[in-house]
């Protein structure tokens, strides 16, 4: 449905007046774009605003400007609104000549558009740009909201004074920051201000400029002791005569604010004193940073209950291939690697066959699976997982004294391989109690009907059994009562899956999706509930198992007698 008629009715009912793109210069606007303008009445003042849609789809909030004759008259109301100005973003794009300013009048993400209520649609617009206005022109809110929002402070400085718009990427290793792009060699002084004491921006543009004066000024009475730093490091550069600006990174409350400025390099005394004056007069331009940090990008996304997720986690990961590669790259993704060890050993090649179901493409085919996936996780993490070791080698190279000598907090067994699974099973309950580790087994079963994982807990294993022997063994096959399809033949029951199975992508993404859900439940809880866990997959529509708590089996070689002095 086309609705550009209908908004063009709507805005007509709500006093809006048309302009015309074509008086707009440097804007994207076309022939398909909405553009009116109103009046709206805040505090007794009149303020013009003009409201764009791009299109007639509504799929965003409408763009407003105001122009910067608009705001001068603003200014001269109410002396208080001084660059930077918080949420109003200056444009390279002007209309009749006038230069236009960006307002940022919705703030949260969240809003829905009402599509379907055009009339509701703009009485929310309206709503929040007078909630945007009132609190622009009085003074004691213009001033918080430096604090409120100090990043968006940062975007509306970097506007003002960044020509080319551009931002910083900087990368952080250990405790040193870096720009991730060669060609920018200059060191970054990091300047760490001190969290309780707030910046006030309000006196850093004076005369529509922001000087080194001003900006050394701004950071003197906002941290005392972080001006003196910066003091000592501008006393003491030395460029070698190279006419490249100083770079200051500034963090406050982890917040990122990058400034960069001319800055004289004379060691000459007398000579000193009389450039520095000089150069006190250039102008400062200001970056917004990306700070290009695994840890704490995946930090962000972890649930409060396991903030840390696997960081502080030993984790042994047997196994690179359908379910191996994607839950690898999710137990980077929840911390594993970056602060302690993830081991993960595989002894195959990655063929073309494999590409249809692994995580991995062609680029890596004829690379043992363990490199390619180091190379892998090295290039999504800018190198930023120190603790990754992955091993061309086989499970049986393993024994427990391994283990007992490199203490783990989790095992995660991902070959599907019955053998593979009590060769591990075995292994672990010869560990010492307080050694042994958790080990978690996931896999695809039968024709990839439906997915797996048994969650083998150390410290319960000892009292009350439970661990993958308990749902049968390579000599028995397994058993019945816990069987996820049911009335398979005898025949059928050995081994969990077939290798040769074509199975496409789904079933290792969905059994690796199983894995980091009990995973992150051991993190929140210090257990998994039910340590025996099937996810199947949509079109399996027979009887079907529900997640259960296995314990002891009377069947279990190793669970067997404890069940017979339970009863
Ligand atoms: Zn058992």
């Amino acid at each position: 449905m086309n609705h550009r008629n209908e908004i063009i009715e709507k805005l007509s009912y709500h006093q809006y007046e048309p302009i015309s793109f074509s008086d707009f210069k440097n804007s994207q606007l076309n022939h398909k774009s909405i553009c009116y303008k109103k009046e709206i009445l805040v505090e007794n003042k009149k303020i013009e605003y003009f409201l764009i849609f791009p299109n007639s789809a509504l799929l965003e909030f409408p763009k407003i400007y105001i122009t910067e004759k608009q705001l001068l008259l603003l200014q001269q109301a109410f002396p208080h609104i001084t660059q930077p100005i918080p949420h109003l973003q200056k444009r390279q794009i002007s209309y009749l000549d006038n230069q236009l300013y960006y307002v940022c009048y919705f703030m949260e993400n969240s809003q829905i558009i009402p599509r379907n209520d055009l009339g509701k649609f703009i009485l929310t617009i309206e709503q929040y740009l007078m909630n945007f206005f009132v609190k622009f022109l009085d003074k004691d809110q213009y001033i918080q909201e430096y604090l409120e929002d100090f990043l968006g402070v940062v975007i509306v400085l970097s506007d003002l004074t960044n020509d080319k718009n551009n931002s910083w990427y900087i990368i952080k290793n250990e405790d040193k920051y870096n720009f991730l792009e060669l060609k920018n060699k200059n060191d970054i002084f990091y300047l760490q201000a001190n969290d309780q004491n707030n910046p006030n921006f309000s006196e850093l543009f004076k005369n529509g400029k922001v000087t080194v004066q001003s900006f050394l000024d701004f950071i003197q009475k906002w941290d005392g002791s972080a001006y003196k730093k910066l003091e000592e490091h501008l006393n003491h550069i030395n460029k070698k005569h190279k006419k490249e600006p100083v770079n200051i990174l500034i963090n406050w409350k982890n917040k990122l604010m990058g400034a960069s400025f001319e800055w004289n390099d004379c060691q000459h005394k007398v000579l000193k004193k009389f450039l520095d004056k000089q150069y006190l007069t250039q102008k400062v331009v200001f970056y917004t940073v990306n700070l290009i940090d695994f840890k704490a990008s995946i930090l962000r996304n972890l649930p409060s209950k396991s903030q840390n997720g696997l960081l502080g986690k030993k984790v042994f990961q047997v196994g690179l291939g359908a379910v191996g590669g994607y839950i690898a790259d999710s137990l980077i993704k929840i911390g594993a690697g970056i602060d302690d060890e993830l081991t993960i050993i595989d002894n195959d090649i990655f063929s073309v066959d494999n590409v249809g179901r692994h995580l991995l493409g062609m680029e890596y085919i004829g690379k043992s699976k363990s490199q390619a996936f180091k190379e892998y996780a090295k290039k999504q993490t800018f190198n930023q997982l120190k603790k990754l070791n992955t091993n061309f080698d086989n499970v049986s190279n393993y024994n427990f004294q391994y283990f007992v000598d490199n203490p783990m907090d989790l095992i995660v067994d991902t070959t599907g391989n019955i053998e593979v699974q009590e060769y591990l099973n075995e292994l672990v309950q010869q560990i010492p109690l307080e050694s042994r580790p958790n080990l978690l087994h996931l896999w695809i079963f039968g024709n990839g009907e439906c997915v797996q994982g048994f969650w083998h807990d150390a410290k319960l294993q000892d009292h009350q059994g439970g661990c993958i022997q308990c749902l049968g063994t390579s000599a028995n096959g397994l058993f019945e009562s816990t069987l996820p399809i049911r009335n398979l033949d005898k025949e059928q029951r050995f081994g969990v899956c077939s290798a040769f199975t074509p199975y496409a992508v789904s079933g290792g993404m969905m059994a690796s999706s199983l894995g980091i859900n009990m995973i992150l439940e051991w993190l929140e809880t210090g257990m998994v509930k039910n340590n025996y866990q099937t996810r199947y997959n949509s079109e399996y529509q027979n009887e079907k198992i529900n997640d259960m708590l296995i314990m002891a089996n009377v069947n279990c070689p190793y669970c067997g007698e404890k069940y017979a002095k339970s009863i």
